[in-house]
C-alpha cells in the first residue's frame, strides 16, 4: 500500500461535469447515445461496462479528444462542448502510462508545467510535492524504463495531478498491472482523488474495481447509461438483467407475477411461489427473479426464511476465501450459493433446503 503525504498545494477547484444528451455517432451507430449525467464536484465517478459499450468514447469527449455529434458538455457553468482539449484544464491518465522514455521521472512529472510556462521555483515546489504525494520522490532521477509497472503508473498519476486539473480522467489505468498490484493501487488512487478533491472520471470494465473505488457508477451498454448510482445501489438494486449480470454473480429464475402491492410481490416460478419485498409489477407480468449467491443460506433443521426451496446438491468449488455450491432444481433451474469459509457447510446429504429473504429477491421486467 502506498500511503499519502499530501499538502495543501495540490488541490483542485471543485467543479461538476454535466453532460446533456451527449452523443457520438459513426454513421448510424451511436457509440454514445444521449448521455445525461451530472458528476458532482470532487466525485470519483466510474464509467463501467463491457468492451464496446462506449465508455472510452464518453471519456474522450469529456477530455476534448473527440468532438460530440450532438448534445452539450459543461464543466461547472462553462459550456466546453467545443472547447479545445488544452483549454479545459483536465488531465488524463492512460492505460499505457504514455511516459517519455528519454526523460527522468522528475522531467516527466514536470512536463505539463513547462507547457503552462510555470516559473522554475514554483515548478520545483509542485513537482516535489506531487512526487511525495504518490511516493515516487526517491525515483526522481531514474528513467521510466527503470521502474516497475506500478511505479510508472504512479508517475503518470503525478504528471496528471501536478497541473492542478479541475477534472482528472483515468482510462483503465490499472489494466496493465498484475492482479495483486491492481488491488493495492485501488485505494491509493481513490485516496489521491478524494484528498485533492478532484472531480474524477474513471473508465473500467472491471466491476470489482468500480465497486470498491467509486462514489457512483454509471453502467453502460450499447452507448447508453443504463443505471447510475452508488456501488451498493447498483449491486443490490439493479434495474435490469444486464446490470445484475454484469455486476458480479447472480441467479436468475423466470416467472409470472401472481400479485403485487404495497406488501410486496409474489412470483410463480419453477421453484414455487417466491416472495419479494419490492413492488411495481402487475399481475401476469412476465418477470425474472434475481438473487445474489451470497444472499442464499443453507437451512439447517428448524431454520426458517421467507423463501424456502428444496434442491439437489451438484458440486462445491473451493475459492480460497469461500466456497461456491451448485444446486439443481428439476432439470432446468440451477442455483449457486456462496459461503464464507467460517460459515460454510459440509454437505453430506444431497437433498438440501435453501432459504432467502424477501428483501434479497429482486424482480426484474423480462425483456421481450
Ligand atoms: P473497450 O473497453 O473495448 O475500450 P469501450 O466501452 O471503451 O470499449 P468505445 O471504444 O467507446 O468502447 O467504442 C464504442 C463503440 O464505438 C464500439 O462499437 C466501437 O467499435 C465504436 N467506435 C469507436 N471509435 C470508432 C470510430 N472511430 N469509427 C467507428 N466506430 C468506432
Amino acid at each position: 500500500m502506498w500511503a499519502l503525504r499530501l499538502r495543501a498545494t495540490i488541490s483542485a477547484e471543485m467543479i461538476p461535469i454535466i453532460t446533456e444528451k451527449l452523443t457520438k455517432s459513426y454513421g448510424h451507430m451511436h457509440a454514445v447515445d444521449h448521455a445525461d449525467v451530472r458528476i458532482e464536484p470532487g466525485e470519483l465517478f466510474f464509467l463501467l461496462g463491457p468492451s464496446g459499450c462506449g465508455k472510452t468514447t464518453l471519456l474522450r469527449m469529456i477530455a476534448g479528444l473527440l468532438e460530440p455529434t450532438s448534445g452539450k458538455l459543461f464543466f461547472g457553468d462553462r459550456d466546453v462542448t467545443r472547447t479545445p482539449s488544452g483549454q479545459r484544464n483536465c488531465a488524463m491518465v492512460f492505460q499505457n502510462y504514455a511516459l517519455w522514455p528519454h526523460m527522468t521521472i522528475r522531467q516527466n512529472v514536470g512536463f505539463g508545467l513547462d507547457a503552462k510556462k510555470v516559473a522554475a521555483d514554483e515548478k520545483k515546489k509542485r513537482v516535489d510535492e506531487v512526487m511525495k504525494t504518490v511516493q515516487i520522490d526517491h525515483l526522481a532521477d531514474r528513467k521510466p524504463g527503470q521502474l516497475s509497472g506500478g511505479q510508472q503508473q504512479r508517475v503518470a498519476l503525478a504528471r496528471a495531478l501536478v497541473v492542478n486539473p479541475d477534472v482528472l480522467l483515468l482510462d483503465e489505468p490499472l489494466s496493465n498491472l498484475d492482479a495483486k498490484l491492481r488491488t493495492e493501487m485501488r485505494s491509493g488512487i481513490r485516496q489521491v482523488c478524494k484528498t485533492t478533491n478532484t472531480t474524477s472520471v474513471y473508465v473500467t470494465h472491471d466491476q470489482e474495481e468500480a465497486l470498491s473505488m467509486a462514489d457512483r457508477i454509471a453502467v453502460m451498454d450499447k452507448g447508453r447509461i443504463i443505471q447510475c448510482g452508488p456501488p451498493e445501489e447498483v449491486y443490490d438494486r439493479p434495474v435490469n438483467h444486464f446490470v445484475a449480470d454484469f455486476l458480479g454473480s447472480a441467479n436468475f429464475v423466470c416467472g409470472v407475477v401472481q400479485e403485487s402491492g404495497p406488501d410486496g410481490t409474489t412470483v410463480s416460478t419453477p421453484l414455487g411461489h417466491l416472495r419479494a419485498s419490492m413492488n411495481g409489477h402487475k399481475k401476469n407480468d412476465k418477470v425474472t427473479c434475481m438473487i445474489r449467491p451470497e444472499r442464499i443460506r443453507l437451512l439447517d433443521g428448524s431454520d426458517q426464511a421467507a423463501n424456502m426451496v428444496d434442491g439437489i446438491h451438484c458440486e462445491t468449488i473451493f475459492r480460497g476465501g469461500g466456497l461456491r455450491h451448485d444446486f439443481r432444481f428439476g432439470d432446468e433451474v440451477k442455483i449457486q450459493v456462496d459461503e464464507t469459509r467460517r460459515r460454510s457447510h459440509r454437505i453430506s446429504n444431497p437433498n438440501v433446503r435453501l432459504g432467502f429473504e424477501a428483501d434479497d429477491l429482486i424482480v426484474l421486467a423480462t425483456a421481450d
